[in-house]
């Protein structure tokens, strides 16, 4: 997965098309992330101990990586990057449209 915590993303498909956010949380595994502010769920709660609040709350649930582009600071929008490996071996990831490094946060 070339997206990490604490990245801003862009949604590409689904009810948040257009959305941005800050990458929360990364699962390797299951290729899925959590996007602050993005794919947020509605859970229906009951006030289990007492002075506890039922209700409704509303809280992000993650994602498919696939959904999302990493946002690109120069070009203002989702991209798709490559990775570019540097001189001192390192990796780095480089935004298709216009060659801009994106650094991770
Ligand atoms: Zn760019």
């Amino acid at each position: 997965m070339r997206i990490a915590k604490n990245d801003i993303v862009e949604v590409i498909a689904g009810n948040d098309r257009g959305k941005r956010g800050k990458v929360l949380k990364v699962f390797p595994e299951t290729n899925l992330l959590l996007v602050e502010g993005v794919n947020f769920i509605h859970r229906h709660t009951r006030p289990r101990k007492q002075g506890e609040q039922g209700g409704i709350i509303e809280k992000e649930a993650p994602m498919n990586a696939s959904n999302v582009l990493l946002v690109c600071t120069k070009c203002n929008r989702g991209v798709r990057v490559r990775t570019k490996v540097l001189t001192d071996k390192s990796k780095s990831r480089v935004c298709t449209q216009c060659g801009e490094m994106i650094e991770r946060r």
